[in-house]
């Protein structure tokens, strides 16, 4: 992405050339001529364009080279004294989003005007985009867009099986037939369907979700190929948009007609191994195909195979030179596991939210749900439950997700650190899609507030004897206190469990010395945070609960300064 930035003053000068600091490789400055021509030339040759000027200003050289939203460069305007980054042009179309990145750098604040922003709805020009989705019939989006926004029942049909994110509680499969509707398909549109508009006036989505398989003899034309393809379409019924990709065996990688026929449409090249498309099942084997090439087929056992489980939906045309089938893709559901960090909420990241606006199903702890629910959007199914049932939550998240749903697990600090990130994945199958978004943990949120305890090799201990026998827990600290490690002590005491972490403490005592900090922190990074800093001498349990991160230092930390530090290094200690 290139963004073009235009300023005119001094002040504009300095802001783009931090923006260029910031982002080396995606700004292109355009400073130098004068401010109208470098807007122009920004428009035509950047992706985005972030300008100094005024909003009038921007509108005024701009007005006459407006395209379509969708083809257009997003435009941000950022006023003189840096206070507010107004997406402009494009809100949908990364206006919205540069606007808020220039937040980080510049610390502005973002003005964002799309309805749905506001809303916090899902914005439908771009639903389903990054599953390849595209609208048949834009010019309906205002229309339906108006009435998803007031409230009004709109039908949603086909969307069922993937994993999109949520719309609000008015849009669902059992709004009444008639009124407005939201479809996602792949069939093309029937003349009889017709007299209504397009699909009797529904909003049309065409999903990537069919794969066309070829075989073909050596030197065959893109011609006959295309002409067979489209044969082929047509008598499934099905669109040409949602034509995923084409699929071949290895051996055509480089069959000059169908490479055409795929760079023409814009559909990718997908190739199997003969051995793997012997390995399908197909309803039209030959034998004349298995001596030649090794596998009885080629197109129907290439559509099979890239659908990821789907089915055929169009089986083996002939043409002198082609075969192609036609199968439809399972999608996939996916798995967001959310770390959410420790609790305040400029400690969540960026990345964090977006998963969780992303998600249609939300699995957590309630507590950890409810820190987080001012951000889902509406619509969003929410499975909170108790402490204690981390293996059901971790279950329902994988079926949701193997159901196709878009689901984020939530859990606090980082959701792999002593949490639900390996009971979800030792559930998961291969039929899902899973992203870990990181979040911060305990000990990192701890130590921060103490100083610079983590500058050397520490490891992580949870004292926890639920899952694990405390035989294995004290072994493990005896390992850490030979090998001289900072250790971060998690889950460190609770009513039934107040003399482990003593225990554990004299173990660490009996390799370094008494005055050896020792800091702990209960409730990092929330309301009522307390952070402790004493020595391992001095070092009192008490009040050491399940809400406290104890962190002791390896024989090189010292206090500095009332801070706990542990040097990078042993050679100049
Ligand atoms: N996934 C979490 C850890 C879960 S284990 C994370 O990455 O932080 C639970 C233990 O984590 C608690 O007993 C406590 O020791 C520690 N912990 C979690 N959040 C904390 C916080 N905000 N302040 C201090 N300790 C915390």
């Amino acid at each position: 992405m290139t963004i073009g930035v235009v300023a005119a003053t001094a002040s504009g000068r300095t802001a783009a050339t931090a923006l260029q600091a910031a982002w080396p490789g995606e700004v292109r400055l355009l400073t130098e001529q004068k401010a109208a021509d470098a807007l122009r030339e920004a428009w035509r040759t950047c992706d985005a364009v972030v300008s100094f000027l005024a909003v009038g200003a921007t509108v005024r050289v701009l007005a006459p080279l407006l395209g379509h939203k969708t083809t257009d460069p997003a435009v941000v305007c950022v006023d003189e004294s840096l206070a507010f980054a107004v997406a402009v042009l494009g809100g949908h179309h990364g206006a919205n989003l540069l606007a808020r990145r220039l937040t980080g750098v510049l610390g502005c604040t973002p003005v964002v005007t799309t309805a749905s922003d506001q809303s916090n709805v899902a914005p439908l020009d771009s639903y389903g985009a990054d599953l390849g989705f595209t609208v048949h019939n834009p010019e309906l989006l205002a229309h339906v867009g108006a009435a998803v926004l007031s409230g009004e029942p709109v039908r949603l049909d086909g969307a069922a099986g993937w994993p999109l994110p949520p719309l609000p509680p008015n849009v669902s499969p059992e709004a009444p037939a008639g009124g407005h509707r939201i479809l996602v398909t792949d069939q093309a549109e029937l003349d009889c369907m017709c007299h209504d508009g397009w699909f009797g006036g529904a909003l049309v989505y065409r999903p990537k979700s069919l794969v066309v398989g070829v075989g073909s003899a050596r030197g065959v034309s893109a011609d006959e190929v295309a002409g067979l393809v489209d044969e082929a379409l047509f008598a499934g019924e099905l669109a040409a948009a949602s034509v995923r990709c084409l699929a071949t065996a290895d051996l055509k990688a480089d069959e000059e007609g169908i490479l055409q026929v795929a760079r023409e449409r814009g559909w990718p090249v997908v190739t199997h191994p003969a051995a793997a498309l012997a390995s399908v099942e197909v309803p039209n084997p030959s034998e004349v195909v298995r001596a030649e090439v090794g596998t009885p087929s080629v197109a129907e056992a290439a559509a099979l195979l890239s659908s990821g489980g789907g089915a055929l939906v169009v089986p083996k045309r002939k043409s002198a030179n082609a075969t192609v089938a036609i199968a439809r893709l399972r999608p996939r559901g996916r798995l967001s596991i959310i770390g959410l960090g420790p609790g305040a909420r400029d400690l969540l990241t960026p990345r964090a939210a977006g998963s969780l606006r992303r998600a249609s199903v939300v699995v957590g702890l309630d507590q950890y749900v409810e820190q987080v629910r001012d951000l889902l959007r509406p619509g969003t199914r929410v499975l909170a439950s108790g402490l204690g049932q981390e293996e059901e939550r971790a279950r329902t998240a994988v079926a949701e997700a193997s159901a196709g749903h878009a689901v984020a697990l939530v859990g606090s600090g980082d959701a792999g650190v002593y949490a639900m990130a390996s009971p979800a994945l030792e559930f998961a199958g291969a039929d899902i899609d899973v992203e870990g978004v990181p979040g911060i943990t305990a000990a990192v949120a701890a130590a921060g507030l103490l100083g610079a305890p983590l500058g050397h090799d520490h490891a992580y201990i949870s004292l926890s004897d639920l899952h694990t026998p405390w035989e294995v827990i004290e072994r493990r600290v005896t390992a850490a206190a030979e090998g001289d490690f900072t250790v971060c002590f998690y889950n460190p005491r609770s009513r039934a469990r107040d003399w482990q972490l003593a225990k554990a403490l004299s173990i660490l005592a009996g390799h370094r010395p008494p005055e050896t900090p020792v800091g702990y922190v209960r409730n990092a990074a929330r309301t009522d945070e307390a952070v402790t800093l004493t020595t391992l001498a001095e070092f009192d349990p008490a009040p050491v609960d399940m809400f406290t991160v104890v962190v002791v230092g390896s024989s090189r930390s010292r206090t500095v300064a009332g801070r706990f530090v542990t040097p990078r290094g042993y050679r100049w200690a």
